[in-house]
């Protein structure tokens, strides 16, 4: 069944505890009332992309427990297909989010189900998608083996490389798009190495968010910044995750990559004006009257 975007990645409950402050070493902290919440790099971009009315399946894992209906019921909520989700013998991923009254998160990832998605499951399920989004918190093997089957197939892959780690050359030079934030950008160049150079590790395309400053479309015809419009920010979790889905539904949608990253800064600015990660991501209607 063709798809317009397939998200290859990682599906998380959030559970979300506000405290005054972290607990240390052998510590014990009372906090408040834990929020659980739907999340996870891969459901989080998949839900984006979906709620902008593009077709889009998640090819991911979640365990038989609640927390996998809970995802499972997010996702079909707002259109994912989820016939790719695959339900396995290992607890779903749970991110566990300590936040501060300074803002600051704290955030342990146990990766569960996500672990179990191996590259073989890859192979037969790019069929006829017009772009995959590869995101980590799933094994990087099958990151890599996503990169490598989209391009053996001529189908249009971005990776969002969050959180950042070591993907081969070769992943890197069969990319279409490469989306990083600009910590995650110097982490692969080096501080103070222009982002330009992102395109010297081998993908036709870079795209960096700079947060509340917008972000970078960087090609081989040159850079362009993209503003972020301006917000009066609520919270900013899942703003990455939102661009990176709204990037893959334009550029589905035949949108050039310089066209697709001011609709992504639109669509991140409404998402961060709104609490939470899944339930901020805005319509295609809501984008249009913005
Ligand atoms: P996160 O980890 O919070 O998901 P990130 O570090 O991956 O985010 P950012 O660069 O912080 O990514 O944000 C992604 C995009 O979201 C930015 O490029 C921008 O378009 C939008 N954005 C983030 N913060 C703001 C803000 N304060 N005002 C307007 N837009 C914002």
């Amino acid at each position: 069944m063709a798809c317009d975007v397939l998200v290859v990645g990682s599906a998380n409950a959030d559970l979300v505890v506000p405290a005054e402050r972290r607990p240390g070493p052998g510590e014990t902290v009372l906090g408040g009332d834990t929020v659980v919440s739907p999340g996870g790099k891969g459901a989080n971009t998949a839900v984006a992309a979906a709620r902008l009315g593009a077709e889009v399946a998640l090819l991911g894992a979640v365990g038989e427990d609640s927390y996998g209906d809970l995802l499972l019921d997010s996702l079909r909520d707002a259109g994912v297909r989820t016939d790719l989700v695959r339900r396995v013998a290992r607890p779903t991923g749970i991110a566990y989010i300590t936040v501060t009254p300074d803002g600051e998160n704290s955030i342990l990832v146990s990766p569960g189900a996500n672990t179990a998605l191996e590259p073989s499951v890859v192979d037969s399920a790019l069929d006829g998608a017009k772009v995959v989004v590869a995101s980590m918190e799933i094994p990087l093997a099958t990151v890599e083996r996503t990169v490598a089957v989209a391009a053996e197939q001529g189908v249009c892959s971005l990776l969002n490389l969050s959180p950042v780690a070591a993907v081969s050359p070769a992943t890197l030079a069969a990319l279409d798009v490469l989306l990083v934030n600009e910590h995650e950008a110097a982490w692969l160049l080096g501080d103070g190495v222009p982002p330009e150079r992102l395109l010297d590790l081998g993908p036709s395309a870079a795209v960096v968010t700079l947060g509340a400053r917008g972000a970078l479309v960087i090609t081989g015809d040159g850079t362009t910044e993209v503003a972020a419009p301006k917000v009066t920010p609520v919270d900013t979790t899942g703003a990455g995750d939102g661009f990176t889905g709204a990037l893959a539904a334009a550029i589905a949608e035949g949108k050039h990559l310089e066209t697709a990253a001011r609709r992504a800064a639109q669509v991140a600015a409404i998402s961060v004006t709104r609490p939470g990660a899944q339930p901020s991501y805005p319509t295609a209607a809501e984008v249009a009257g913005s």
